[in-house]
């Protein structure tokens, strides 16, 4: 890290969900304020780190990964290399965004899966935000606020939709998750 900045807590947030929802893009909106309208879908795991305030006091680095579609990934290590690699990847993480793009549906319907397979990998105190990802895209809108919002609180997880192109609610979902990580585990 520059210049020996002094860091008070180090909290793991992971991001998962469907190949193409904006992981990667949201992550890159968050840690560099960054985003790329041509990223390529990565198969395996990337982090990024930024380092936030909490209660202007506090400084916490949030270290973000996300992992690429698990069936492109099971292809790339095998079955057994796979789960090393998720297990690997869940380990240590007290916050998970689940996304999903709002213009496709089966990303929305595929959201019970993953988080079945988080609830079986994280910490069992795991902060979960349901993101709604690309609500730039209205016009192309295929999975209504209400929907979401309902399944979110049948599931006890926050829920935003968000925008990693126009930077809408990305900061606002990453500092939700890290004020309640905080609460839990400071
Ligand atoms: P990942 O596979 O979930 O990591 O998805 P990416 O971050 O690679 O994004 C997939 C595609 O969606 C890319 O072409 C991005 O430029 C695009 N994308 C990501 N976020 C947004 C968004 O908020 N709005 C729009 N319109 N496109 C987005």
């Amino acid at each position: 890290m520059a210049g020996g900045e002094k860091v008070d807590y180090v909290f793991k947030v992971v991001l998962i969900g469907d190949s193409a929802v904006g992981k990667s893009q949201i992550l890159a909106r968050f840690a560099r304020n960054e985003f790329s309208i041509d990223s390529k879908a990565t198969i395996g795991v990337e982090f990024q780190t930024r380092t936030l305030l909490i209660d202007h006091k506090y400084s916490c680095m949030v270290v973000g990964g996300w992992v690429g579609n698990w069936a492109d990934a099971s292809t790339k290590y095998g079955e057994c290399g796979y789960r090393a690699v998720t297990s690997a990847y869940y380990r240590g993480a007290l916050g998970a965004l689940l996304v999903y793009d709002i213009t496709k549906r089966q990303s929305f319907d595929h959201i019970p899966r993953w988080l079945e397979e988080l609830r079986g990998h994280a910490d069992k105190n795991i902060v979960i935000m349901l993101v709604g990802n690309k609500s730039d895209l209205e016009d192309e809108r295929a999975v209504s606020t209400e929907d979401a919002k309902e399944f979110a609180e049948k599931e006890n997880l926050f829920f935003l939709e968000t925008s990693a192109l126009q930077a809408t609610n990305v900061e606002n979902a990453f500092q939700t998750v890290l004020s309640e990580i905080f609460k839990i585990h400071s």
